[in-house]
């Protein structure tokens, strides 16, 4: 399951970010950024955070994610357009030539500590 290997790589991120002379730092919610074409089962991806963040700052932390769409760029006409199906020509000069701004991030935006 490859939401493991994220979650972890997530949790690492979260932990370094809070700061080091906090007392019992406790993390309430994680703000998460993920596209539309990362391909994360937001299910899969809380069940794996919920076990990894066990006895850790993170544990019992709600992750709120934000759906990235995943939008476009013609390299020919250089329009930008949002893609909601599988189409990747540019429909203003019809080449394909088209390069992926966003889509396929995983993120955190932002950490909300308990006070
Ligand atoms: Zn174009």
């Amino acid at each position: 399951m490859h939401e493991m290997g994220i979650a972890e790589q997530l949790v690492n991120i979260a932990l370094d970010a809070i700061p080091e002379d906090m007392e019992h730092p406790v993390v309430e919610i994680v703000n998460l950024k993920i596209g539309r074409l990362a391909s994360v089962v937001e299910h899969s991806l809380t069940f794996c955070f919920e076990i990894i963040t066990k006895d850790t700052p993170l544990e019992n932390a709600r992750l709120k994610i934000d759906v990235v769409p995943v939008t476009v760029r013609c390299q020919s006409c250089d329009n930008t357009w949002e893609v909601t199906g599988p189409v990747f020509t540019c429909p203003f000069c019809k080449e394909g030539d088209v390069q992926m701004l966003t889509g396929r991030e995983i993120e955190i935006t932002s950490l909300e500590l308990a006070e």
